[in-house]
C-alpha cells in the first residue's frame, strides 16, 4: 500500500477521470457533513465500481443511535465511516475492481478492513496525522495490502476543505500528541482553533 510505487500486479493507471475522482471525492465531503449535522464525526467514505457506479454511502454514526430501520451501526465506537460502508455492501462482489472514496485517510481498522477485503484501490482527500493507517503499519511491507493501491490527497483544495473539516475533531477527539501532528500537517486549517 504505497503512494509512490505499486505492486507490479496492480493497476497502472487510474480506472476514472480526474473530474470523477473530485466529484466522488465531494461527495465524501458532503456526508461527513451530514454526520456533523447529525451529531457524529465528520467522515464520509463511498465505494464505486468499476463502472463508475456509487454503490454504497457510508458516514461516521458514532454519535448517533443504532438506526432501528437501516440496521446501522450507530451508538459504538467503530461506527466509523468506512464500516457503515461495507456493513451495508454486505458481501463485496469483484472487490478488486472497486474503488473506496473517503473523506478522511482510513484509521487502522478501516484500513484493515479494506485490505483484507481486497479493495482494488483506495483515494481519500485529506490525510490524517494521528489516526491515520498509514503512520501506524508499514503498508508496503504488509501481504495482504500488496493488492491495494492507494491515492491520498489528489486534490490540494478538497485535501484544504476535508482538513477544516475534520480539524476541530482532532482537537477534541485525539490526544495533544495527536493534535500537534495535526498542526503540523495542516498548519493553516488548524489555526484559531
Ligand atoms: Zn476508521
Amino acid at each position: 500500500m504505497s503512494s509512490d510505487t505499486q505492486p507490479s500486479d496492480a493497476p497502472e493507471t487510474t480506472p476514472f477521470s480526474e473530474q470523477q475522482d473530485r466529484a466522488f471525492l465531494e461527495e465524501t465531503l458532503r456526508l461527513a457533513r451530514l454526520s456533523v449535522e447529525k451529531g457524529s464525526s465528520p467522515v464520509g467514505a463511498i465505494m464505486v465500481d468499476a463502472q463508475g457506479e456509487i454503490i454504497g454511502r457510508g458516514r461516521n454514526r458514532t454519535g448517533e443511535p443504532f438506526d432501528e430501520d437501516e440496521q446501522r451501526p450507530g451508538n459504538a465506537s467503530l461506527a466509523h465511516a468506512e464500516m457503515d460502508l461495507y456493513y451495508q455492501l454486505e458481501r463485496l462482489k469483484d472487490p478488486e475492481t472497486l474503488t473506496l472514496y473517503t473523506s478522511l485517510e482510513p484509521c487502522l481498522m478501516c484500513g484493515g478492513a479494506s485490505a483484507l477485503l481486497s479493495v482494488g484501490r483506495i483515494v481519500w482527500a485529506t490525510d490524517d496525522a494521528w489516526g491515520g493507517s498509514g503512520r501506524l503499519i508499514a503498508w508496503d511491507e504488509h501481504p495482504a495490502m500488496q493488492q491495494t493501491q492507494v491515492q491520498p490527497h489528489p486534490f490540494a483544495d478538497l485535501e484544504a476543505e476535508g482538513a477544516r473539516l475534520f480539524a476541530p475533531e482532532a482537537k477534541k477527539a485525539f490526544p495533544e500528541e495527536g493534535w500537534k501532528l495535526w498542526q503540523q500537517r495542516y498548519p493553516k486549517e488548524t489555526s484559531g482553533l
